[in-house]
C-alpha cells in the first residue's frame, strides 16, 4: 500500500494519480476537513473558499483535471476589476486610460512599469526582447536593486513597494527578483481593454476537492488521523504510524492494520512500501528528521458577509499602512446570487513573525480593529450590513520566496536524503514556485506519483 500523508490538494492529487498507476492507496488528514489551505464554509448559497482563490490562466494541470473530473463546463473566467487606494481615492488600474490616468505615477514611470510586464528590457534605450528568459540569473539579485535599475524610482516607490510591504512586511528586502519575474510569466494574457480573465469553479473549488474525494474513494482517506511516525529500517520506508480519533473514519486497510488504543485515539501501524509527505515541511522534519531552510509566512483571512457591495473593485490593493493589506470583494468577481444575494468580503493579512499585535489578538479584536479601519476608509460604508465575520488562520500560508530560494526546495524523491519510498509533494516542493497554487499542489501530488510508478517499471524490467 501507498501511505499519503495530508488531505489537502497535492495528497488527494498523489492518491488520484497513483492509482490511475494501479496502486492501493490510503490518505490520512490530521483534521476533520479535507482540503488544508483550500478548505472552505458555507454561505447561504455555494461553498466558498476560507481563503480567496482563483487560477490563472497559465495553470493548465487543475484546468486538464478539472475537464478529466467532468467539472469543466463549470470552470469560467470573469474579469475582476484591479484597483488601487490610496489618500480615500479608489484608482482603477485595468484598461490604458486608467494607467494614464493614476496621478501617483509619471507618465515615464508607467512606461517603464509597462514594459516590465511585457517582459522588455529598454534599459540604454535599446530595446531587449531576452533579458528576462532566464530566471535562475535573477535568483540571488535584491528585488529592489532590480526594481530601481530596471525601472524607475518611482515605479519602486509607488507602485511595487506597497504591494511588497502587503506580502511580505519587513521581509521585502530578502525576496529575489525572479519571484517577481516569475510572477510576471506566471499571470496569464491579459485582455488590453478589460484586464486579466482569473478561473474560478462555478460552487467553489470545494467541488474539486469534493470530485477528487468521489475519485480515490472516501473509504481510501481517513480524517481525523494524524501522521505520527515513519518506520524506516534497512534505508527504506516500511510502516506509517498514525493516531486516529476515536469514532473517526476507519473503512479500508485500517481494519488490517495493528492497533493500540490511548485515551480518546487509537495509534494504527500501516505496512507501506512508500510514502509521499504532502504537507508542510515541518511535519516532513517531524516524520523525517529532513530539515528545510525555508521561511514561511501566516495568514490572517477573514470572510465578511454584507448586504451591501463596499466598492465594485474585485482586487484593492491599499497604498498606505493599514493593518490588513488587501480588501478582495469576492462578489465582484462572482455575482452575489451565487451566495443567497450576500456581498462576500475578504479581508486579508500576511504575518511576518508570530509577536505581531494581528497574530496575538483574538478574532473579536481583529474584527473590531478591521471594520474600523474600512470605516474610516469608506465614510459612506455602513457597519451594519455586515451580517458575518468569519477568520481564518495559518501559520504557514506561503513560503518566503528569498533570494536563493531554488536551492533550497525539497525534492519530490527523498530516497538519497531520508530512506527509499519517501517522496515530498508538499508547499516547499519545486512546482509551488514561483507561486503557491492549487496547481502547482496538484503538479507535486503528480511528480511524486509517476516517480513512485516510473521507479517500480524499472525495478520490474530490471
Ligand atoms: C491566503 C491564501 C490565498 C491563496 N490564494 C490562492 C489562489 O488564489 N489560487 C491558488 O491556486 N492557490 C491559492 N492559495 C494556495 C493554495 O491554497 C495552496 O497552494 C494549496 O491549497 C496547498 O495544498 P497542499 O495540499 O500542498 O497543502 P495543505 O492545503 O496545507 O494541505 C496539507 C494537509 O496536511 C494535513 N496534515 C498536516 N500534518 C499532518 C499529519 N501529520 N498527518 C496527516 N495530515 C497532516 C493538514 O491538516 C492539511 O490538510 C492560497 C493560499 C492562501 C493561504
Amino acid at each position: 500500500m501507498k501511505g499519503v500523508v495530508g488531505g489537502g490538494i497535492a495528497g488527494l492529487a498523489a492518491a488520484y494519480r497513483l492509482q490511475k498507476h494501479g496502486h492501493d492507496v490510503q490518505v490520512f488528514e490530521a483534521s476533520d476537513q479535507i482540503g488544508g489551505l483550500a478548505a472552505t464554509y458555507q454561505t447561504r448559497g455555494d461553498q466558498i473558499e476560507k481563503f480567496y482563490h482563483h487560477l490563472s490562466a497559465t495553470e493548465e494541470t487543475i484546468v486538464d483535471l478539472i475537464e478529466e473530473l467532468g467539472l469543466g463546463d463549470d470552470l469560467v473566467w470573469p474579469i475582476g476589476k484591479n484597483a488601487y487606494y490610496m489618500e480615500g481615492t479608489v484608482y482603477p488600474l485595468d484598461k490604458p486610460w486608467e494607467i494614464a490616468a493614476y496621478p501617483y505615477m509619471s507618465v515615464y514611470d508607467k512606461f517603464r512599469l509597462t514594459m516590465l510586464t511585457q517582459e522588455i528590457d529598454v534599459r540604454g534605450g535599446v530595446p531587449k526582447f531576452d533579458t528576462y528568459d532566464d530566471l535562475e540569473a535573477f535568483e540571488d539579485v535584491p528585488i529592489k536593486e532590480f526594481l530601481l535599475e530596471h525601472t524607475s524610482r518611482g515605479v519602486y516607490e509607488n507602485f511595487f513597494e506597497p504591494l511588497l510591504d502587503a506580502k511580505f512586511g519587513d521581509r521585502k528586502e530578502d525576496v529575489s527578483a525572479a519571484w517577481l519575474l516569475g510572477r510576471i510569466k506566471f499571470r496569464g494574457e491579459r485582455d488590453l481593454l478589460r484586464g486579466e480573465p482569473l478561473g474560478y469553479l462555478e460552487g467553489g473549488f470545494g467541488r474539486l476537492l469534493d470530485a477528487l474525494v468521489a475519485a480515490v474513494g472516501r473509504e481510501n482517506i481517513t480524517t481525523n488521523a494524524r501522521v505520527e511516525g515513519l518506520g524506516i529500517e534497512d534505508g527504506a520506508v516500511g510502516e506509517l504510524t498514525v493516531a486516529v480519533e476515536d469514532g473517526a473514519g476507519t473503512d479500508g486497510p485500517d481494519a488490517a492494520a495493528h492497533a493500540e488504543a490511548d485515551g480518546g485515539t487509537t495509534t494504527r501501524t500501516h505496512a507501506v512500501d512508500d510514502v509521499v509527505v504532502a504537507a508542510m515541511p515541518n511535519v516532513l522534519e517531524d516524520l523525517t528528521g529532513y530539515e528545510c531552510d525555508i521561511d514561511f509566512q501566516g495568514a490572517v483571512c477573514a470572510l465578511v458577509t454584507m448586504e451591501e457591495s463596499l466598492t465594485d473593485t474585485y482586487w484593492l490593493n491599499i497604498g498606505h499602512d493599514a493593518p490588513f493589506g488587501a480588501l478582495i470583494e469576492h462578489t465582484n468577481y462572482v455575482p452575489p446570487e451565487r451566495y443567497g444575494g450576500d456581498r462576500l468580503l475578504y479581508v486579508a493579512s500576511y504575518i511576518q513573525d508570530y509577536e505581531e499585535d494581528l497574530w496575538q489578538m483574538d478574532d473579536n479584536e481583529i474584527e473590531a480593529l478591521w471594520l474600523d479601519h474600512i470605516e474610516e476608509m469608506f465614510p459612506d460604508w455602513d457597519r451594519d450590513s455586515v451580517s458575518q465575520f468569519r477568520l481564518a488562520r495559518n501559520p504557514r500560508a506561503a513560503p518566503i520566496y528569498e533570494r536563493g530560494y531554488l536551492d533550497t526546495v525539497v525534492p519530490y524523491d527523498l530516497a538519497e536524503e531520508v530512506a527509499d519510498g519517501v517522496y515530498y509533494a508538499g508547499m516547499a516542493s519545486r512546482a509551488q514556485y514561483p507561486e503557491r497554487s492549487l496547481n502547482g499542489g496538484i503538479l507535486a501530488g503528480y511528480e511524486c506519483a509517476d516517480r513512485i510508478a516510473d521507479r517500480k517499471e524499472v525495478v520490474r524490467t530490471e
